[in-house]
């Protein structure tokens, strides 16, 4: 592995890693030098993920809704790394349309992965990265937190709360040496747009606003690669229609 590569001799892990965004941050990481700990409660998929990577991409299955598991994260990326430099927050699901409609249970699970997991799971790295004195997270938000529609209001609310996490924990522990930045993607072509209102999905192809999770893992890249001592701060990707 050439010593030139951005991320050459650093170590990821990335939850959600099996498929869509996950996955692709997983290989930009992979391509740009890390060692990357991909983690995610399909490890069917993970296997086929990893076998595709190569020997620098390591699985581990955890079920992040079960809080005995999701705790372990740290210990088990460690024991197969020795360090953790970059962690992506990345895993979550979607609960759309009329609030009247919802599952209180998907409304649970929901809020669950994409707000209790993030905050416990960065709680739980900090420590580590404090004591090295350096790394980086990066929480995938979504463009329903900056321009919420009233067909998604608590998927929206869940990534409000995770932009309100980054944005008061990054002033934290920027002074030991850590950059907290959140990516928010408009529509991205993925298994969990199996989930949105057909109407909105043929809208959102319509006008050109369906991108891939390749771009949005080219944009984890660049966050991570600014210089340090510099903020990775947030980025938007505004798709054609803003209120998708
Ligand atoms: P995806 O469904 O392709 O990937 C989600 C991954 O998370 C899957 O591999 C799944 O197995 C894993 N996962 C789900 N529950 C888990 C659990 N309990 N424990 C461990 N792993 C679990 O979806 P995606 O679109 O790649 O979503 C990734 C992130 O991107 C989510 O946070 C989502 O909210 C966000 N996002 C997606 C879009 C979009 O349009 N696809 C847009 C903006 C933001």
């Amino acid at each position: 592995m050439s010593m030139n590569l951005p991320l050459a001799g650093q170590v990821a892990a990335v939850t959600g890693a099996a498929s869509g965004i996950g996955l692709a941050s997983a290989r930009a990481m992979v391509e740009a030098g890390a060692r990357v700990v991909l983690i995610d409660r399909d490890g069917q998929a993970l296997e086929r993920a990893c076998a595709l990577l190569g020997s620098t991409a390591l699985p581990v299955v955890l079920d992040l809704l079960d809080p005995a598991q999701c705790a372990t994260l740290l210990a088990r990326t460690l024991a197969l790394t020795g360090q953790l430099d970059i962690f992506h927050a990345n895993a979550g699901l979607y609960v759309g349309g009329d609030l009247v409609d919802a599952d209180p249970e998907a409304i649970d699970r929901m809020l669950n992965l994409n707000v209790n997991v993030v905050m416990k799971n960065v709680h739980n790295v900090l420590p580590h990265m404090i004591g090295r004195g350096t790394g980086d997270i990066i929480v995938t938000s979504s463009l329903a937190a900056h321009f919420p529609t009233p067909w998604e209001p608590v998927y929206a609310s869940s990534k409000w709360a995770v932009n309100c996490f980054v944005q008061t924990v990054r002033r934290q522990v920027f002074k030991h040496g850590i950059r907290v930045g959140a990516i928010s993607p408009g529509p991205v072509i993925t298994s969990l747009l199996a989930d949105w209102p057909a109407e909105k999905l043929a809208e959102a192809k319509a006008n050109g606003s369906l991108i891939e999770a390749e771009e949005v893992a080219n944009v984890v890249l660049f966050m991570l690669t600014r210089p340090r001592g510099m903020t990775i701060r947030d980025v938007v990707m505004m798709p054609t229609q803003f209120d998708l």
